[in-house]
């Protein structure tokens, strides 16, 4: 028996489907782990290639992010045309169940691990159900190393992906982390990463750890830090801003081979910060946080999200104006996206807020509901001009010119994005 595991492409004309630098799915590749050994396996991401592939496989899965599930549904459309069955998961079929199934045979919710193997048996006997979901999180200690062979000869930037834990002990308003991975935080053992990591070295090796928060246990993340001191690794995961209020901590990070950061700032707004539940963060001292970051020799690439209750027009300078203070070596400003199983989808539905429900511009870059304390245009055209203006040569030398290690990384990240942004326009 055959299965195609299936990435849909990012809609075209939007900044993700525009990127030059494009990362694996991890996900795909860890479902390919816990499939059994009778099973042959293959991996088709149209992100890298195009054109769906054809294919002599029994079965076809697909995982898709809310704007990626209009292609998702195509794609599951052409497969079906062609014979095969196809199942879907991921974080938006997990959340739409019913709508998926609409669309493809079968859906698997939540965490896909541990009930991959019971899907594929049921599928060879003939007796696919419509939607699998586990009744429990999968023990961290059970999960198997990616196949990541499965991404050989694939124009990645990279396939050093790996996930140390999951989960995440907050539970912002907008996002959609607890919902999916639940609030209760897991953590593969120490040892069983660095061995993971041991297989992956190579001279001058680049890591990227997509945990949520790879900090949020601080014993665990100094024994994994201490671990990694020495093996050569330059890595990139996702830390809070408090993240600078420990220095022995982010020190450790920084000696472990840690260039860059994902940081969620989210507002400038301490009000803003709190009814959205960010409790880790502090906006008073984001300037000195950034400052920290910058001494350890780690980079920010910092997210702010446009559009909540408290912001007005005068954000989008505001904004530019911070990130170039604070030499924010790279950003990202998600316009706020009511992401179905978020809190912010729950009370836009209540106060009628939502305009629209077409996925595809579920993308963060475009306004899917009722602003507070601006226009729709207004929002859409300040999210336009903040991204030009901070991915301006003007900006870019404020921000990153002065000599630190982590340019190696940020510099193309600037460029990178400068270039998807300018695409982008074009299309
Ligand atoms: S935004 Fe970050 S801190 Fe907040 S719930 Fe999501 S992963 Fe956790």
């Amino acid at each position: 028996m055959k299965v195609l595991f299936v990435s849909p492409g990012w809609p075209k004309g939007r900044l993700w489907g525009e990127l030059g630098f494009k990362f694996p799915s991890l996900s795909l590749a860890a479902l390919a782990a816990v499939t059994p050994p009778e099973w042959e396996v293959g991996l088709w991401d149209e992100n890298i290639e195009p054109s769906p592939p054809a294919t002599d496989a029994d079965l076809v899965a697909i995982t898709a992010m809310t704007p990626q599930a209009p292609r998702a549904y195509r794609l599951a459309a052409h497969f079906r045309a062609a014979g095969k069955t196809v199942v879907m998961g991921g974080f938006h079929a997990s959340n739409l169940p019913d709508e998926a199934l609409q669309q493809v045979d079968s859906v698997v919710a939540g965490e896909g691990e541990l009930i991959w193997p019971e899907l594929l048996a049921d599928f060879r006997a003939g007796r696919l159900q419509p939607v699998y979901r586990s009744g429990s999180l999968i023990e961290m200690t059970a999960i198997p190393v990616a196949r990541r062979e499965l991404f050989g000869g694939k124009k990645y930037l990279f396939t050093n992906t790996l996930q140390t834990t999951r989960g995440c002990p907050f539970d912002c308003e907008f996002c959609s982390v607890t919902a999916f991975y639940g609030r209760k935080y897991r953590k593969r053992p120490v040892d069983s990463v660095l061995a993971e990591l041991e297989g992956l070295r190579r001279k001058n090796s680049f890591a990227f750890f997509v945990d949520d928060n790879l900090v949020a246990d601080r014993n665990y993340a100094m024994e994994l830090f201490a671990g990694m001191r020495g093996m050569g690794f330059k890595w990139l995961s996702h830390a809070p801003i408090d993240f600078a209020d420990d220095r022995e901590f982010i020190r450790a990070a920084g000696e472990a081979g840690c260039v860059g950061l994902f940081v969620g700032f989210e507002s400038l707004n301490q009000e803003a910060l709190k009814a959205m539940g960010k409790v880790t963060n502090s906006s008073r001292s984001y300037l000195e946080a950034a400052k920290v970051f910058r001494d350890h020799g780690i980079g920010i690439l910092g997210s702010f999200v446009l559009g909540n209750d408290h912001d007005t027009p005068d954000v989008f300078p505001q904004l530019l104006r911070f990130c170039e203070k604070a030499r924010i070596e790279a950003a990202i400003f998600p316009i706020l996206t009511p992401y179905p199983g978020t809190e912010v989808r729950r009370r836009l539905e209540v106060e009628g807020r939502i305009l629209s429900n077409a996925w595809e511009d579920y993308d963060m870059e475009h306004v899917t509901f009722t602003p507070k304390g601006m226009t729709v245009a207004e929002l859409q055209e300040g999210y336009d001009w903040l991204n030009r203006s901070f991915y301006s040569f003007g900006s870019m030398y404020k921000r990153i010119w002065k000599l630190h290690r982590s340019v190696q990384v940020f510099a193309p990240m600037n460029i990178g994005f400068r270039a998807a942004l300018r695409r982008k326009m074009k299309v």
